[in-house]
């Protein structure tokens, strides 16, 4: 047998080297952290010594109090005690007033603004109330570590979209946190199985947790996860359950007509305890104290319970046939089903997603720990301490990248969410005839005019032959590596002729000013699009007078006085128009300077011709 090493005091090797880096999952009813520890990922223990700490927040005058507590303070204190914030992140104030109008929480903010929440404390966000959660997180993991952590990775839901993610981000940033990455939650469910090691397969996550219903479908090929679907019901979980419990209580008891809060309470919290004893047991007593002190009971069989959260079951699975419809599989090509959250411990649940998917789920991890779980396996992995790993690791282009063209235009060559690494060819020409230089202009931004995106970098390519405009082939390469690093590379085909430039895209481009500039590209959305037409009516415009003027230069002797003027009129009268902003005078103008030099198109092509033919002998032809 081999001998333990020991190292030397003050010289320890392998164990404290370890980057300490953390998962977390921070969900909308519970949260939890873990950590890899010993090889083997484990969630960490919270000051009560449970793994999971309720996402609640709680502002009094001077103090922020966030977890088990919190919660226990919520019937005291309903409206600065805030549960299930997640919700509320990246979404307006008033898309969050309409949604949840009946909330016991203040709402601020304009309309279209970031919803506010006011508190003891002053206006937060929901962004400040997540960076609560994520502080007292940290605070454990550090506590139970022994050690500052040097990055996390954290869980977002699959159909999060960049605004969400970004204030996830900047919530953690707020934290102290260094995100190592964002991780799609069921992602992290299915390589905390071990299903990345699988090479390639498609996964279903079914996850029903307190609030909500998520399915997701997930194509892993190559190592490589990739959402193909995603669906649910955002007011669908074990609250249901609860609700459907105190619907039956309701009606087999007698209760007052109106009843107390403290009374609606027990029940809830009743039912909550009734349906969880029943994953273990085929029977359980509900015992409820009236306000009066009179005790009430009754029993509340398995097959009671199944029968009455059937019809909620059966929702979820509805919703799962769409995603895989979504997906566009059939239901025999998924190969493997995960299940995550609190709610798939119900034997019904488990039993019902195995005969809808044909296949038995995997749930021998707690389905309240996978998705911490696998976030801290990809942490491990993502700090450095598994350097031989090949797991891939995938991370997203923030905000479009493309070129300026023509009219100040931006054309998108990469457009964003794409994952990195990435290379991707466009090909662009020249304008004048005989052009032999061109300017490339790398901008970042969603909105359609260069000047409401951000310039990353210029260079120009010279020694393009010269020709006709529009004949040139300009091959232009975007190129980004798996740091985020971007280089271009502009080639003229027919010659070789190469220029190029490397840009760090994200480089001095605070989080907060991606969300501004993704914003802005949404509120802007229609003056860009009519900007745009206008611009390139413009572009157009200029084309045509660009090409008449030279064919003009060349050929005038083929018209007549009279035709000669008039087109002459139509170029003057279209750089007129031109100068003003009315896109559909610039196209009516285009139209008529088209029409009128068709003639001469002509005249010049049978006349290219027959010089072309000059010479020739008939037979040769
Ligand atoms: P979320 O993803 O919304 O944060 P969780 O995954 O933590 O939620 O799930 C919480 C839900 O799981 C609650 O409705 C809770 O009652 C339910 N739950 C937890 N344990 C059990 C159990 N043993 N049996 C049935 N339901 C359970
Ligand atoms: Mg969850």
């Amino acid at each position: 047998m081999a001998l333990l090493q020991i190292s030397e005091p003050g010289l320890s090797a392998a164990p404290h080297q370890r980057k300490l880096a953390v998962g977390i999952d921070l969900g909308t009813t519970n949260s939890l952290v873990a950590a890899v520890r010993s090889g083997e990922a484990t969630p960490l223990v919270n000051q009560f010594n449970k793994k999971i700490t309720p996402s609640v927040v709680r502002y009094t005058k001077d103090e922020i109090i966030v977890g088990e507590e919190a919660l226990n303070q919520a019937q005291l204190d309903a409206e600065n005690t805030i549960l299930s914030v997640k919700r509320f992140m990246g979404r307006s104030a008033l898309d969050v007033a309409q949604s949840y109008p009946e909330l016991p929480y203040q709402f601020n903010g304009s309309n279209e603004d970031l919803v506010k929440i006011a508190t003891p404390q002053g206006d937060k966000t929901p962004i400040e109330i997540s960076a609560e959660i994520l502080i007292e997180l940290k605070r454990q993991a550090e506590k139970s570590l022994g050690d500052e952590l040097q990055g996390a990775v954290i869980t977002v839901p699959a159909y999060f979209d960049d605004a969400q993610r970004q204030c996830t981000k900047d919530a953690a940033r707020i934290a102290g946190l260094k995100v190592l990455r964002l991780l799609n939650e069921p992602t992290a469910a299915a390589i905390a199985y071990g299903l990345d090691a699988k090479h390639d397969g498609v996964i279903a996550v079914y996850d029903l947790g307190g609030g909500t219903f998520d399915i997701s479908i997930l194509k892993l090929d190559k190592g490589v996860f990739e959402v193909l679907a995603t669906g649910g019901d955002s007011a669908l979980g074990g609250d249901d359950f609860d609700q459907v419990i105190v619907n039956w209580f309701k009606q087999h008891i007698e209760l007052p007509e109106k009843l107390s809060p403290r009374l609606r309470r027990v029940l809830k919290e009743q039912a909550k305890a009734a349906k969880e004893s029943l994953t273990l047991a085929d029977s359980t007593i509900i015992n409820i104290e009236l306000d009066d002190g009179k005790l009430v009971s009754l029993e509340l069989t398995l097959d009671v319970f199944n029968e009455l959260i059937e019809p909620l079951i059966k929702k979820t699975l509805i919703a799962c046939r769409r995603s895989v419809k979504d997906a566009e599989l059939d239901i025999s090509e998924i190969d493997d089903v995960v299940l995550v959250g609190g709610s798939t411990r119900v034997p019904l649940v488990r039993s019902k997603v195995e005969s809808f998917f044909n296949l038995e789920p995997r749930s021998s991890i707690d389905p309240d720990e996978v998705v911490a779980i696998g976030a801290s396996i990809q942490a491990d992995i993502l700090v450095g301490n598994k350097p031989d790993s090949d797991m891939v690791l995938l991370d997203v282009v923030p905000l479009s990248l493309g070129l300026e063209t023509m009219g100040g235009l931006t054309e998108k060559v990469i457009s964003r969410n794409t994952t990195i690494p990435v290379a991707k060819a466009q090909e662009f020409t020249t304008f004048k005839d005989g052009q032999t230089a061109m300017a490339i202009h790398v901008v970042q931004g969603e909105r359609e005019l260069v000047k409401d995106c951000r310039s990353l970098a210029k260079f120009e390519l010279h020694n393009i032959p010269a020709m006709a405009a529009g004949a040139a082939h300009i091959r232009v390469t975007f190129q980004i590596d798996a740091d985020g690093l971007l280089s271009v590379t502009a080639e003229e085909k027919s010659t070789g002729v190469q220029s190029s430039i490397a840009v760090k895209p994200s480089y001095g481009l605070e989080e907060s000013e991606i969300l501004t500039m993704l914003k802005d590209s949404i509120e802007n959305a229609k003056d860009d699009v009519e900007a745009r037409r206008l611009a390139e009516l413009k572009v157009d415009a200029a084309r045509l007078i660009e090409s008449v003027e030279s064919a003009i230069e060349q050929d005038s002797d083929l018209l007549s006085q009279q035709s000669l003027s008039e087109l002459k009129d139509q170029i003057a009268q279209l750089k007129q128009v031109t100068e003003l902003d009315d896109a559909d005078l610039i196209k009516k103008e285009t139209e008529l300077l088209e029409a009128k030099s068709q003639d001469f198109a002509s005249l010049r092509m049978d006349h290219s011709i027959r010089s072309a033919l000059a010479g020739q002998q008939v037979d040769e032809i």
